[in-house]
């Protein structure tokens, strides 16, 4: 039966000219079998990094209008691309950028939501029997600025495209061949999960699991798009993220993540007095700093110090914030911690057994890791260590829980 596909290729996937025309094929077969094809594409290889170094060597407070319009120059140059190797293989395509799609954000350069999408030239183009190649990870405001999506954010542009053209399927192809119980470059032993939930596979991508971007996965959950992470270098099926069902319920833990881009700060000896805590976290807040985990303690001498984690690349603007909010409430002062990881255990049977954290702290104890801060959700429990553990906890993790077994 003939369906709507959207296909989505990563950086990995398209790195050079030998890959962009291995992608074409495989495009070209699923045309070949009667589909209608939407193709996404990232930036070549590691092009957006080398973006951003180039950005860095000029300014360390670029303008972030500025820098979208840097780094959307990456997804144009694959679209071209993949545009001509697919008409080198006879087939009729074109290929658009996120303006031309009418992909419309908000003005928040570089994290852009999505406000809505009119995909009239795609129809347009698969009404005359063209293969649609779409830049990914860029958008444009309602003035007509080009914003981007945040980093991953061709996942995202994947979805919303499938979402928006009610396509059947939004296949992630990316060099892995699915979402595994732990990062397979991390853990060997990981195993490939066949089904995944939307919720799981959310709280997996937030807590460090970079296969798919976090907001890709809510707004797959929100518009219930079915979304299908597979391998561009092999043919077999891959993992289905999807909804929950019964089943998935009887497995207690489905996944271990781990995130090494954290960063700890703490504020020392801050009068522990009602307010402070607001003002301290409304100063970060109006600075558009999001922090993760808080920690406060017991208080001596009514003085107290509050720990909390950020992303590392917001630390030292954390950092400058801070100092000025410590000097104004009275604090002895601020430290500051890069040698931070987040490792989390993940999943909906969490919701329905018991003792699951303490399987998990017993495992990081029988390694001699410390536990720096702990958080909990209702299908996730995260620890804060020391960064140079990290891989031995994951496996550590990955071992208590039995993952690795069928
Ligand atoms: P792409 O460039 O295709 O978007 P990414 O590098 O963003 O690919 O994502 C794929 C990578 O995600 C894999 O190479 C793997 O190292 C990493 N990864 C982390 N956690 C997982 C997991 N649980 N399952 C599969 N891959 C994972
Ligand atoms: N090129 C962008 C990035 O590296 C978007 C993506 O690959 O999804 O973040
Ligand atoms: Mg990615």
């Amino acid at each position: 039966m003939s369906q709507l596909i959207v296909q989505k290729y990563g950086g990995s996937s398209v790195a050079d000219a030998e890959k962009i025309v291995n992608v074409a094929r495989r495009v070209a077969d699923s045309a070949a079998q009667g589909h209608r094809m939407v193709v996404v594409v990232s930036a070549m290889g590691r092009t957006t990094d080398g973006l951003l170094t180039l950005a860095s060597a000029i300014t360390s407070t670029p303008d972030p209008r500025e820098m979208d319009m840097l780094l959307a120059t990456g997804e144009q140059v694959t679209i071209g691309l993949l545009a001509m190797a697919l008409q080198s293989l006879g087939h009729p395509a074109c290929s658009f950028t996120g303006l031309q799609v009418g992909l419309v954000t908000d003005d928040a350069h570089t994290r852009a939501r999505i406000k809505r999408i009119t995909a009239e030239r795609i129809s347009a183009a698969l009404d005359v029997g063209k293969i649609v190649v779409v830049a990914g990870f860029q958008g444009v405001t309602e003035r007509g600025d080009i914003t981007t999506l945040g980093r991953g954010g061709s996942d995202l542009t994947g979805v919303a495209l499938a979402a928006a053209l009610k396509a059947d399927v939004c296949e992630i192809f990316t060099d892995v061949d699915g979402v595994y119980t732990a990062d397979p470059n991390v853990v060997p032993e990981a195993r490939k999960l066949a089904r995944v939930s939307y919720d799981e596979m959310l709280e997996m991508a937030s807590l460090g699991a970079k296969v798919l971007q976090a907001r890709s996965v809510e707004f797959a959950k929100k518009y219930g798009v079915p979304v299908h992470v597979r391998s561009t270098f092999k043919p077999d099926s891959g993992t289905l993220v999807t909804r929950e069902d019964h089943s998935m319920e009887d497995v207690v833990v489905t996944g271990i993540t781990h995130d090494r881009g954290q960063a700890k700060l703490s504020i020392l000896r801050v009068p522990d007095r009602p307010g402070i805590a607001g003002k301290v976290f409304g100063g970060l807040g109006a600075q558009n700093i999001v922090v993760d985990m808080i920690v406060q303690n017991i208080s001596r001498d009514g003085l107290t110090d509050i720990s909390f984690t950020l992303p590392r690349a917001d630390r030292q603007r954390a950092e400058h914030v801070l100092a000025g909010i410590a000097k104004d409430i009275g604090a002895e002062g601020v430290v500051a911690d890069d040698r931070v990881a987040k490792v989390s255990i993940v999943g909906v049977g969490m919701r329905s057994h018991a003792g699951v954290a303490a399987r998990m702290f017993a495992a990081m104890s029988t390694e001699g890791i410390n536990i720096q801060m702990i958080s909990t959700s209702e299908i996730a429990v995260s620890c804060v260590i020391e960064d140079k553990y990290t891989e031995l906890a994951v496996r550590a993790l990955h071992d208590a829980f039995e993952l690795g077994r069928e």
